[in-house]
């Protein structure tokens, strides 16, 4: 089968550039968007921040009056802290979403600053013709927005994602098919999309740290370390498989878990202890009946039954544990609305693969699986 040239776009500090970008901010101020951090005080949490104040520590879904430890506002330090202008950020996804989609193709759009799309129709197969496709796009994004983006290319999302990461911001990266080994050997385990600290950590501590390393040791050593389905797993992504040829589950269905709170909360560092412990129990869930998920979405209900869900997709399907929590912090810390009391938080896996079982068991599994707690 012919290969396949995907593109992943990721945009640069997203809601941080586009408030520089409206508030005409200096951008080697730190600029850290959350909950109003009450001179250290406040009990919310960092929704994100630009890379003048992640050079201080500070992180997306972090307590806001950690950030503010790290990275002080006035009088004693120079950092700028806002709420953040939610509208304004979906208007300006709109607007790139739009100009990505106009390169034609399969195109699937992976959170509010990221997509993938396959381009092997529209570059005529042309590895070069992708790179002036980025440059392009750089371009426009720039011209009609003033926001940078960065680009990967490569065979499988995987490797297009990764790529994305090498050069940012306003990168342009590219794996050629033969370049996949060069590409990926010296770099480290973690930072391939999906794996998380503790595997990261435990092959560690056998003395594999770079996928150089995993690619040495073997398929059967590494599933001796960690498991057998870690290793194949592995071994597909080091060796370009693309993650559409797994099964995909016939149906859109999903596992998640909710809870109501008994009293509505307005303490965002306390749902998002709730939240953790949806997604551990619907991750435990999905490990158990061999099931993994490429999209993680948080529902949250404010006070008044207005309900929103917000979606981010990863490049291969996984059931671990870490990915997800990070995924599902992330997104419950960009899209909360501060200061709002909220009634429900809610957890779902969803674009589905199966691994090992049997179908008809999986759909008895998901049919029960929408529990509320
Ligand atoms: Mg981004």
């Amino acid at each position: 089968m012919a290969k396949r040239i995907l593109i992943h776009c990721d945009l640069d500090a997203f809601f941080a550039s586009v408030e520089t970008i409206h508030h005409h901010l200096d951008e080697s101020r730190p600029l850290i968007i959350g909950s109003d951090p009450q001179n250290g005080h406040g009990r919310g949490i960092v929704s994100t921040c630009n890379y003048a104040a992640r050079k201080f520590g500070v992180r997306s879904a972090m307590p806001i009056s950690e950030a503010w430890r790290r990275c002080p506002g006035p009088p004693m330090g120079e950092a700028i802290y806002m709420q953040g202008t939610r509208g304004l950020y979906a208007r300006a996804s709109r607007k790139v979403m739009q100009i990505l989609q106009s390169v034609g193709g399969p195109f699937e759009k992976a959170s509010i600053d990221e997509a993938y799309m396959d381009v092997t129709e529209a570059v005529g197969g042309d590895w070069d013709q992708a790179i002036k496709c980025c440059t392009d796009l750089q371009q426009e994004i720039h011209a009609s927005l003033g926001l940078t983006a960065s680009f990967g290319i490569g065979q499988t999302r995987i490797l297009a994602k990764m790529g994305s990461e090498v050069n940012k911001p306003n990168g342009i990266h590219r794996t050629l098919p033969d370049e996949i080994e060069s590409f990926l050997g010296p770099r480290s385990l973690r930072e391939i999309p999906g794996i998380g600290p503790k595997t990261s950590t435990k092959l560690a501590e056998w003395g594999i740290e770079t996928i150089g390393d995993a690619m040495q040791e073997g398929i059967l050593t590494l599933g001796r370390h960690v498991s057998e389905r870690f290793a194949e797993w592995l071994f597909q992504v080091i060796e370009g498989e693309s993650s559409n040829d797994v099964s995909l589950l016939r149906s859109r269905k999903s596992i998640g878990k909710e809870t109501t709170f008994p009293k509505d909360l307005m303490d965002e560092e306390l749902v998002l202890e709730h939240l953790d412990s949806l997604v551990i129990k619907v991750m435990e869930k999905a490990r158990k009946e061999g099931i993994s998920g490429r999209l993680g979405e948080v529902k949250i209900r404010y006070k008044g039954f207005e309900t929103h869900s917000y979606g981010k997709s990863i490049p291969v399907a996984m059931d671990d544990v870490d990915v997800f929590l990070r995924i599902s912090r992330q997104l419950f810390a960009h899209f909360v609305q501060s200061g709002r009391p909220i009634r429900l938080i809610g957890f779902r896996l969803g674009n589905l693969f199966q691994s090992s079982i049997k179908q008809t068991t999986l759909d008895q599994i998901l049919d029960a699986s929408l529990e509320e707690e």
